[in-house]
């Protein structure tokens, strides 16, 4: 619930979502709210606040996010997960503990961006490209992950199957 967590200065990387209480791995932490949904051919027509909270939504959409969600940063090691508007505990989460999630999830782009999250599988820079994760990762992110991504994923693993079978 949104009294569960606070939008507070998270250092370099401007703020941030805070845990205002532990959270059970798997539990239910607060839903993103999409202000709208606009297809990234109108991106250039947004005010620069709106560019910032942008989350895609698939290769031709995205929305504007208004609220705490639009504050979740990112992290190469999430406590969190998102799936649609809902975000969840991916690890225990303690008071205090910034609230993170991966924004490779639903990311296509392949471009390049400095990551502040400092945690050790961070090399500083991450490819916004759910592809670019580890295949393990991959797999343990796969059911949360857009549709769009989904049957990307199922296309690729039909095409290494065809791969090794001739
Ligand atoms: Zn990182």
């Amino acid at each position: 619930m949104i009294g569960d967590i606070e939008v507070r200065d998270a250092g370099r990387k401007g703020k941030g979502v805070f845990a205002r209480r532990g959270f059970r791995r798997g539990e239910f932490i607060f839903r993103r709210r999409h202000a709208r949904v606009v297809p990234n051919s109108a991106i250039r027509s947004l005010t620069r606040e709106e560019r910032r909270h942008l989350c895609e939504l698939d290769r031709d959409r995205s929305a504007v996010l208004v609220g705490a969600g639009a504050f979740l940063n990112h992290s190469c090691e999430p406590n969190a997960m998102r799936s649609g508007t809902t975000v969840f505990a991916w690890r225990p989460i303690r008071a205090g503990d910034e609230i993170t999630i991966d924004y490779r999830l639903n990311a296509f782009t392949g471009e390049r961006s400095r990551c502040l999250c400092g945690t050790r599988r961070c090399t500083g820079t991450i490819r916004l490209d759910f592809f670019s994760l580890d295949p393990a990762t991959q797999r343990a992110y796969l059911p949360y992950a857009p549709a769009f991504i989904r049957r990307e994923y199922r296309s690729r693993a039909r095409a290494k199957g065809s791969a090794r079978a001739s």
